[in-house]
């Protein structure tokens, strides 16, 4: 038996359960496939928090964070729930950084988004935790936030449902079939539905379903670690004496104010091995751990010994952009995937998804298009600090 509706989301993570409320929310039938549970730890968008912040290395994602920042609001409004926890956000460049302070400098000023420069001296005054090398440089954006992620995706997925889509959770997508102008046909769990369009969100397993229409795209697979510190004294670290940070170097180390918890948590970017995400493990890397452990000691002392740490993966195109397009050939097949930083665009990569499966609005955004160098030259070298 053939299953029929709109649209089918494959994938539900952030960015699928976003773009099933999406559609959903503009009337369209919506069927959400995900093959593991909903809500569970083998994608990338578990665990309590990411970063939403101004700062960017490019106008145009400076412009795309004005959108997100916008539709996350929407989304509190929507769903009656607070989920962007304003902090500031503080991008602490050492001398000589391996990522240029220019980028955020002119990115910022160009859309008009306001910001300070800080000294180490300045940057003391104001947050005595940090103890950082002469020097640095701090650009602090007072709007940098937190949104949570597993309760973010849920809201997201709770919405859609309210909306009429019907998501089905152990429902891995086997086969992607494009049926011209009768629409695409997807096979899941043993079942067959036929659609107008369907709208790929499945992040490192993209190219497993895009092989169904003979595509693959470029993408590296990384095994990260975020780490929880549990400082003696939690009121130091309080949202309101701290602000989330990153360190703009190589290696580039995040983290963030106590939230939800007495503890805070950090990580690198970029830091881990090629991994296969169907066979990667869960245990903690102590190395890893050592390292930031380390650089946690340096810079914000008082910060406190690891208490836990998890594993999840980074899903990285060469040039750390995006993709948000139809397939080429196959204009009916919709992707969107977030380079390992695309959690605090879920709403908006939601709306824009909506839009390009829709067609309710043309592409606006060629610097994520399938077609564009870092994913058609294979002598493309790749580049994710950013
Ligand atoms: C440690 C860490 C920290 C991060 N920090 C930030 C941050 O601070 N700010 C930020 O903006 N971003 C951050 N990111 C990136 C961001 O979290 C991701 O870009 C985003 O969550 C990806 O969402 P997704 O829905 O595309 O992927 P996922 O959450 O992995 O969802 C993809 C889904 O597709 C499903 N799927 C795959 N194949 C199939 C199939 N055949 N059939 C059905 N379902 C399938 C998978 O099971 C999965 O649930 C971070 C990522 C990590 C890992």
């Amino acid at each position: 038996m053939v299953e029929r509706c709109d649209y089918v989301v494959i994938g539900l993570g952030a960015l699928g359960s976003a773009a099933a409320h999406e559609l959903a929310r503009r009337g369209h039938s919506v069927v959400g496939l995900e093959r593991f549970e909903l809500g569970h730890h083998r994608g990338a968008s578990h665990d309590t928090s990411r970063i939403l912040r101004h700062s960017y290395h490019t106008p145009d994602y400076v412009r795309l964070t004005q959108e997100a920042y916008h539709d996350w609001a929407r989304l509190e409004a929507a769903s009656g729930e607070s989920l962007v926890t304003v902090v500031g956000g503080l991008d602490l460049f050492p001398p000589d950084p391996a990522i240029p302070m220019d980028d955020y400098v002119t990115s910022l000023d160009e859309v008009g988004i306001p910001f300070e420069l800080l000294t180490v001296d300045a940057i003391a005054d104001r947050w005595p935790q940090f103890r950082l090398p002469p020097g640095t440089v701090g650009l602090f954006q007072d709007r940098g936030a937190i949104v949570p992620a597993g309760r973010g995706t849920r809201v997201m997925q709770q919405l859609a449902t309210r909306h009429g889509a019907v998501l089905r959770d152990r429902s891995p997508v086997s086969g992607l079939r494009d049926l011209g102008a009768a629409g695409v046909e997807v096979e899941a769990g043993g079942a067959t539905y036929r659609c107008r369009g369907v709208v790929l969100c499945a992040d490192a397993w993209t190219n497993d379903v895009l092989a169904g229409l003979g595509q693959t795209v470029p993408l590296t697979v990384t095994l990260e670690q975020a780490t929880y510190f549990a400082p003696e004294d939690p009121s130091r670290f309080e949202p309101r004496r701290l602000p989330l940070w990153i360190w703009m170097d190589e290696p580039s180390f995040y983290g963030f104010p106590c939230y939800g918890e007495p503890t805070i948590k950090a990580a690198q970017d970029c830091g881990g091995p090629e991994a296969d995400p169907d066979h990667r493990t869960d245990e903690v890397d102590r190395a890893r751990l050592a390292l930031l452990a380390d650089h946690l000691a340096t810079t914000l002392p008082g910060s406190g010994r690891p208490v836990r740490s998890l594993r999840c993966h980074y899903t990285l195109t060469p040039d750390r952009d995006f993709v948000l397009d139809r397939v080429p050939g196959h204009e009916s097949v919709v992707v969107g995937l977030g380079a390992a930083h695309g959690f605090k665009f879920a709403p908006t990569f939601g709306r824009l998804l909506a839009d390009l499966a829709t067609g309710d609005r043309a592409h606006e955004l060629p610097a994520f298009r399938l077609d564009r160098p870092a994913l058609t030259d294979p002598a493309y070298a790749p580049h994710w600090l950013v």
